[in-house]
């Protein structure tokens, strides 16, 4: 069964349950009402015969007495201290063979004869001669019959009308309810048909949940967007600056092959452009793989670390190999929780690229701040111009200029760096100035911030 009837007749059913338990109320308390006004009345005749009949004297006829306090469907009855009938007066129909039963010590009851309602009320009466008599007082409730028959139609045509606004608004509800949802389906189906990210017009206002859902959902599918268009940027970006290296290993792969084997430097040249391109690409698809396994989150492993001894660790071997000045100037005794080998891989990117981009000193300094560290790698090279700033964490950018240059470089170097500093919980800044040099800062949290991961 569909949500939409399962809401509807739900709702209507209930609206159903509740309309009839009221009705059934209203009857009995309507009932109980008009019976005791009934009672009400017919005891207070009882009570102007009793006294007409205690007044009587002997020669005063009781029938006649009896006939004018007789009720319009009724009878009276006057019986002896033996139980046998004194004086008897009827006005409705078969009342003659009907006997009230009275409960125990109960001077009224209502009863059912021959499908219609009777009242019966009984009363002493001290007769002429001095003997306790029993009155009883019967009627036939024709007219509460009629006005519970009335009620009992007017609830019922009630109930019909009250359902049409109730069937009607079960509609609108089911609507207000299933209509974004359906919504939702028929856009989820038409965006796994067509392959694409389809977002559902969300009504213009409105905090409620459905909105709420409408909006989740464009949310998510705008992110997975967004992800599959990096995805394929990044994977077209990746072929495209592959086929460049692959392209070059080519033409001197036939170069050689052609007069490389006659011509010794055309052979050097060749095999040489080789090596260094095949070492480039060696050093992106290592860069790749990283990339590609940051996305599932590698695991941090954090620890408290000497941070001085960190960095020391990573400077010392740039010393050897580039025999280049590289100063530390650090904070005595700089502790932090961190992953000291990521720590160690994220300074190195930021050391190589302040080697690579100038001929001077690279210096390394570290403030202390209020729970942090702030360590500034600065180098005196050629910087990077303004405009160029904002595009440096992305993958494969590269600075125009330097793409050309001999530097070497893949453009994805800084893009790790950042993801290593958010995976790090550090903050990450590039400031340069074009011609005196740049300056990379690195704020460290002493502590780990868990809200941070
Ligand atoms: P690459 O492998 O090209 O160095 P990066 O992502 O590390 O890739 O850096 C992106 C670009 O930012 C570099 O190509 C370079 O143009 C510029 N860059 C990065 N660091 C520096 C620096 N210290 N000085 C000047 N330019 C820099």
């Amino acid at each position: 069964m569909k949500l939409k009837t399962k809401i509807h007749l739900f709702s209507t059913l209930l609206m159903l349950v509740i309309l009839t338990l009221t009705n059934v109320a209203v009857y009995f308390l309507f009932e109980k009402m008009a019976y005791d006004t009934e009672r009400h009345q017919l005891q207070m005749q009882a009570d102007q015969l009793t006294t007409s009949l205690s007044k009587m004297t002997e020669q005063t006829d009781p029938h006649a007495v009896m006939l004018a306090y007789l009720p319009q469907h009724g009878a009276l009855r006057l019986f002896d201290e033996t139980g046998k009938i004194k004086t008897a007066v009827d006005s409705a129909s078969g009342l003659k063979e009907f006997t009230p039963t009275f409960e125990q010590k109960a001077y009224y009851a209502v009863t059912k004869y021959q499908g219609e309602p009777v009242i019966s009320l009984r009363a002493p009466v001290i007769w002429t001669d001095g003997t306790v008599l029993e009155l009883q007082v019967i009627e036939k409730l024709v007219e509460v019959k009629l006005n519970l028959a009335t009620l009992v139609f007017v609830l019922v045509g009630a109930t019909l009308i009250a359902m049409i606004p109730i069937l009607l608004s079960s509609v609108a509800l089911s609507r207000i309810l299933i209509q974004p949802i359906e919504r939702l389906i028929d856009t989820m189906t038409q965006s796994r048909r067509a392959g694409t990210y389809e977002t559902i017009a969300a009504p213009a206002k409105g905090k409620d949940e459905m909105a709420q859902m409408v909006v989740t959902f464009n949310e998510m599918m705008g992110q997975l967007e967004e992800n599959f268009v990096q995805q394929e940027q990044f994977v077209s970006n990746a072929s495209h600056e592959l086929k460049t290296p692959l392209t070059v290993i080519e033409s001197y792969a036939r170069l050689l092959k052609r007069r490389g084997f006659d011509n010794r430097a055309v052979a050097e040249e060749s095999v040489d452009a080789i090596l260094g391109e095949s070492v480039r690409m060696k050093e992106m698809i290592e860069q790749l793989l990283h990339l590609a396994r940051s996305n599932e989150q590698l695991a941090y492993q954090f620890k408290e670390a000497n941070l001085n001894e960190e960095i020391e660790k990573t400077l010392q071997p740039m010393r050897q190999a580039y025999a280049r000045e590289f100063t530390y100037d650090g904070v005595p005794n700089a502790r932090a929780v961190t992953d000291a080998v990521k720590f160690r891989q994220l300074l190195y990117i930021l050391l190589d690229n302040a080697r690579k981009y100038s001929d001077a000193l690279v210096k390394v300094t570290m403030e202390e701040s209020e729970s942090a560290y702030m360590i500034s790698i600065i180098d005196y090279g050629n910087g990077i111009p303004k405009e160029a700033l904002p595009h440096l964490f992305t993958r494969f950018y590269r600075v125009e200029e330097d793409r050309s240059r001999k530097t070497g470089g893949t453009g994805l170097g800084l893009a790790i760096a950042k993801e290593l500093s958010d995976g790090l919980g550090m903050m990450i800044k590039v400031e340069s100035i074009q011609g005196m040099g740049t300056t990379i800062r690195l704020l460290v949290p002493q502590k780990r911030l868990l809200t941070e991961f």
